[in-house]
């Protein structure tokens, strides 16, 4: 098996060593199953790769002694840079969204409380929802082994999250569309581009002035068939789509 890679922060680094606490150390040790001996690497946020020896096994942290640096080209942000535009769903939905989208490349979510979402989230609950997200794609990014982790974002409604776009292809994907499928609007664009957002309805679907809201910034909706497809399926399934027509897949 390959070594595995830990995304890591360069302060946890010092004369040689690097000690891991928290989620890393439980990562690493209850969940891999690491022990003393055991080769890895560790990248920081500057893209710097340290390969190293675990040498100390403790109850809360785990010691890595370093035996090589190198730099890394940022590869694991590869083009297109794919931004996830998605209404919250019910529940535990997100989560799901959250951890498929990491692994299948998203560059970064923004979630908005769409008109017809059932899930509410109050101005005074953002800040510990954002962190929660962020511990998901956390964690699913050092499951798949990336060493960038995708930034999560909140806005309170569609017009805000549409306002935000400056990403070159702009696609809302709309249950209502009955013109343009995703394929015909993806053989259409020849190049790669370089960024790319696509936004997501709720259960509900989108309300008609949401999409007018997309369309204003620029986005096209386009079809994903006849069949319905679930918030959480239509979010993953347009992510293996994009990688596969532009990313690494
Ligand atoms: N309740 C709605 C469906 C919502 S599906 C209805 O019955 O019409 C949830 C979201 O997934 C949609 O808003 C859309 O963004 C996406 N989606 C699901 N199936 C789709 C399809 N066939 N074409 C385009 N988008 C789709």
């Amino acid at each position: 098996m390959s070594v595995r890679r830990f995304m890591i922060h360069s302060r946890t680094v010092r004369d040689g060593f690097a000690t891991l606490e928290g989620d890393l150390y439980n990562h690493m040790v209850r969940v891999l199953r690491l022990g003393t001996n055991d080769v890895v690497q560790l990248a920081d946020e500057n893209n710097t790769v340290y390969s190293g020896t675990i040498d100390q096994l403790g109850k809360e942290c785990v010691r890595v002694e370093i035996t090589s640096t190198s730099q890394a080209a940022p590869t694991d942000s590869p083009e297109p840079r794919i931004t996830i535009c998605q209404a919250l769903p019910k529940g535990d939905k997100i989560d799901l969204i959250l951890q498929k989208g990491t692994e299948l490349g998203a560059a970064d979510f923004l979630l908005f409380g769409g008109r017809r979402s059932i899930a509410k989230v109050r101005e005074d609950q953002i800040n510990s929802k954002i962190e929660r997200w962020k511990r998901i794609t956390a964690e699913a990014a050092r499951q798949c082994g990336r060493s960038d982790i995708p930034g999560v974002a909140w806005r309170a409604t569609a017009v805000e999250a549409a306002r935000d776009s400056g990403q070159e292809l702009r696609l809302v994907l709309w249950e209502g569309e009955r013109e343009h499928s995703l394929k015909e609007v993806l053989s259409a664009e020849s190049a790669a581009p370089a960024s790319v957002v696509v936004a997501i309805g709720p259960e509900g679907g989108f309300d008609p002035l949401e999409i007018r809201h997309f369309t204003e910034q620029g986005y096209q909706p386009v079809s994903l068939g006849a069949r319905i497809l679930r918030t959480e399926t239509a979010s993953i399934a347009i992510l293996a789509v994009m990688q596969y027509r532009w990313g690494d897949m």
